[in-house]
C-alpha cells in the first residue's frame, strides 16, 4: 500500500486494510510519501513494486497530494503492472472487465455483485438502476450487473427526473456521495437497495433532519459529534425488499475483495497467466 501526504480519511482507510489483510495472513506494507513528494518519485516507487517478485497487489491510496499535479493519479495508477493492479483501475483491467473476461475487478462493485449473490437476490431479467458513473464504482458496477444479465440503467448529475427512473429499478445501486439523497419517491416497494455512499454528518441539524429523535444515530452523533450516513435516506428501510447498512454494508466487502484480488494476483502470476 502507498499513502501519499497525511489525508486524515485516507489514513483511516489504509490502517483497516493492513489490519484485515494481515490479519488474512498476508503480508501487508505500507509505503509512505510525505506531502512534498514529487510525481517522479511516486512513479519510481510505484515502479520499484512492479519489480519486486514478493509483492503481487499493489493499491495506491487516492488522492495523492495536490502538489504532484492534476493528471497524478491516472499516471500513477497506469504505472501500476496489470498483474499487480488489486483495485481493478488499470485501463488494462477495465478493458478486460468490458470484454467479459476480467481479472482484476474493481473491489466496490465486485463487494455488491458479492453481497447480492450471497443473498439470493436474482439478477438476471430485472432492471438494475446504478446511480453514480464514476470508473471505480458506477461504471464497472454497470458492466457487472450486465455481465449477470440485468437491464442496466446508468444515472448520473444530468439525468432527467431520476427519482422516476430510479423507481423502476429491482435493483437499486446508489453511489452519489450525497448524504441521504435517495429517498423513499426513488424506490419501488420491495426493491433491493445498495448503498455504497459513505459520508460523515458532522450537523447537528442534519442529523436531526435524517435521523427520527430516540435514533441509535443521534446517540451515536451525541456520543461522537459526527456519524456515518449512506446515499440512501433511513426511510427507505421501510419500502425496500432488501437494503445495505451503511457502516457496516458494502464497506466490509470491498475490503474482502481486495484480499480475493490478491490470491487472485498471487495465483495468475504464479501461473504466467497474468498481465498484459
Ligand atoms: P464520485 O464523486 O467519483 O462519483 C459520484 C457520481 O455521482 C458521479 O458520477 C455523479 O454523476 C453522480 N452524482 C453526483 N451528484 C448527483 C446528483 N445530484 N444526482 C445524480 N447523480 C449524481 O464518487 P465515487 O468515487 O463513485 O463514490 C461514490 C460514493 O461511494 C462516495 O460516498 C464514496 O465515499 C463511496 N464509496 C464507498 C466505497 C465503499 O467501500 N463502500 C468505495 C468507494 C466509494
Amino acid at each position: 500500500m502507498v499513502l501519499a501526504g497525511q489525508n486524515p480519511a485516507s489514513e483511516v482507510y489504509v490502517r483497516n486494510k493492513i489490519k484485515t489483510v494481515g490479519g488474512a495472513g498476508c503480508r501487508a506494507e505500507l509505503f509512505r510519501l510525505d506531502g512534498s513528494a514529487t510525481l517522479d518519485e511516486a512513479l519510481a516507487l510505484v515502479g520499484r513494486l512492479n519489480r519486486d517478485e514478493g509483492i503481487d497487489g499493489i493499491l495506491v491510496q487516492s488522492p495523492l497530494p495536490d502538489g504532484m499535479g492534476a493528471d497524478a493519479e491516472e499516471r500513477v495508477f497506469d504505472a501500476i503492472d496489470p498483474a499487480k493492479d488489486v483495485d481493478g483501475f488499470h485501463p488494462y483491467n477495465v478493458g478486460l472487465l468490458v470484454q467479459k473476461r476480467p481479472a482484476l475487478v474493481a473491489c466496490t462493485p465486485l463487494g455488491c455483485i458479492e453481497l447480492l449473490e450471497r443473498e439470493g437476490i436474482p439478477m438476471k431479467g430485472k432492471h438494475a438502476v446504478v446511480i453514480g458513473r464514476s470508473d471505480i464504482v458506477g461504471k464497472p458496477m454497470a458492466m457487472l450487473l450486465l455481465h449477470r444479465d440485468a437491464t442496466v440503467t446508468v444515472c448520473h448529475s444530468r439525468t432527467v427526473d431520476l427519482p422516476s427512473v430510479a423507481r423502476t429499478a429491482d435493483i437499486l445501486v446508489a453511489a452519489i456521495g450525497r448524504p441521504a439523497f435517495v429517498t423513499r419517491e426513488f424506490v419501488k416497494p420491495g426493491a433491493t437497495v445498495v448503498d455504497v455512499g459513505i459520508n460523515t454528518l458532522t450537523s447537528k441539524a442534519d442529523v436531526e433532519r435524517i435521523f427520527p429523535e430516540g435514533s441509535r444515530k443521534r446517540a451515536v452523533f451525541a456520543e461522537k459529534g459526527s456519524v456515518l450516513i449512506g446515499d440512501v435516506h433511513p426511510d427507505v428501510e421501510a419500502v425496500a425488499g432488501a437494503i445495505t447498512p451503511v457502516p457496516g454494508g458494502v464497506g466490509p466487502l470491498t475490503v474482502a475483495m481486495v484480499l480475493r484480488n490478491t490470491v487472485a494476483a498471487a495465483e495468475l502470476r504464479a501461473l504466467g497467466k497474468a498481465g498484459m
